[in-house]
């Protein structure tokens, strides 16, 4: 059974770092190179949540078929390896989002999906399997109907990627928690459920009330990881994540890290300009001069062990007596 780290980037110990061979032997000669885009293709989505961190972004913002072939053209050239395609806004309403899948898998790009899981049809099952793996979202509010049970009779069918829940919790009584943990636990091809709490919210809700619910029910809690989203450190001022894992928005600007939203107090609810490194046509440029996001103005970041580990392996002079490991 794989870690549970596997399925986690962000507060972990950045231990896929050391799995990069190109990435170590880049890091050897002091550069950081991008090995990761995080896109968005579209601010579009069939859904309201309340909760949403990007709940006051233009919702009509989207890239076109053009530019999103364009970035994969952009992320071949400087090495990328992988994309995860998600929000805010719901990928799967973008009307070329499967043109989009194709192309970039057409191109040896590995491929993630995050989705709020109302769209899939049966006769994307060609396109779908090309995804490496994919997470479905479903939160303390809604209800398990009729779009969702679509999505589940194709996931399925879909035996070769590795699908997973993420459920956002939130102590309500009513909700359909319970059903999500029983499905998971039912379906061999999803690995996990990552449960979390709202992390914009002010309300305190410690994910381990959500496993005691579980055991009281006598549910399998095997497949559940329960992240508390509000361990978070400080910014670091040579943001390595921003070249390592930059993300693209619907505009086109390049943000270095999907957590820029909870960087305002009370949450902003859309991306502040502020955070923006520029446009993605100037990615190679960025990685070139290793133009780094200043996080200095970050106050929650979730990739604080990250870029303590590529700050450590970029000026090794910092570390003395490296025989006594
Ligand atoms: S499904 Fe995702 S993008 Fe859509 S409103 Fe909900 S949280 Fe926001
Ligand atoms: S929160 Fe700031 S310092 Fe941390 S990864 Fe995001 S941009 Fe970088």
């Amino acid at each position: 059974m794989q870690d549970k780290i596997s399925y986690q980037s962000a507060n972990v110990i950045p231990v896929k770092v050391i799995y990069d061979k190109k990435l170590v032997n880049s890091l050897h000669n002091k550069k950081v190179i991008p090995r990761v885009f995080q896109i968005t293709p579209t601010n579009a989505c069939d859904l309201n949540c309340v909760y949403c961190c990007c709940g006051e972004i233009d919702r009509k913002e989207k890239l076109s078929i053009e530019q999103l072939k364009e970035i994969t053209d952009i992320a071949v050239k400087v090495g990328v390896k992988a994309f995860v395609i998600t929000g805010g806004g719901e990928p799967m309403v973008h009307p070329n989002i499967l043109e989009f899948i194709d192309y970039a898998h057409s191109k040896n790009i590995k491929l993630a999906l995050i989705t709020n899981g109302n769209h899939f049809k049966d006769d994307m099952i060609e396109t779908l399997s090309k995804l490496q793996w994919c997470r479905i979202s479903f939160d303390d509010y809604r209800k398990i109907d009729e779009k969702y049970r679509n999505t589940l009779s194709v996931v399925k069918k879909i035996k070769n990627v590795n699908f997973s829940f993420s459920y956002m919790y939130d102590g309500n009584p009513d909700s359909d928690f319970l059903k999500i943990i029983n499905i998971a636990n039912s379906f061999d091809n999803i690995s996990h459920v990552r449960i979390v709490n709202d992390s914009l919210s002010e309300k305190y809700i410690d994910t381990m009330t959500a496993k005691e619910k579980l055991d009281k029910n006598n549910i399998d809690t095997s497949k559940c990881f329960f992240k508390y989203q509000q361990q978070y450190g400080a910014g670091q001022k040579k943001c390595y994540m921003s070249l390592l894992k930059p993300r693209i928005v619907a505009s086109g600007d390049v943000y270095p890290c999907c957590a820029i939203q909870y960087q305002e107090k009370n949450g902003l609810k859309k991306y502040n300009k502020v955070f923006s490194m520029g446009h993605y046509s100037d990615i190679p440029n960025m990685i070139e001069n290793q133009r780094f996001f200043n996080g200095n103005i970050c106050n929650q970041c979730y990739y604080e062990n990250y870029n303590k580990f590529l700050g450590y392996y970029l000026e090794p002079e910092k570390i003395t007596d490296k025989e006594f490991i």
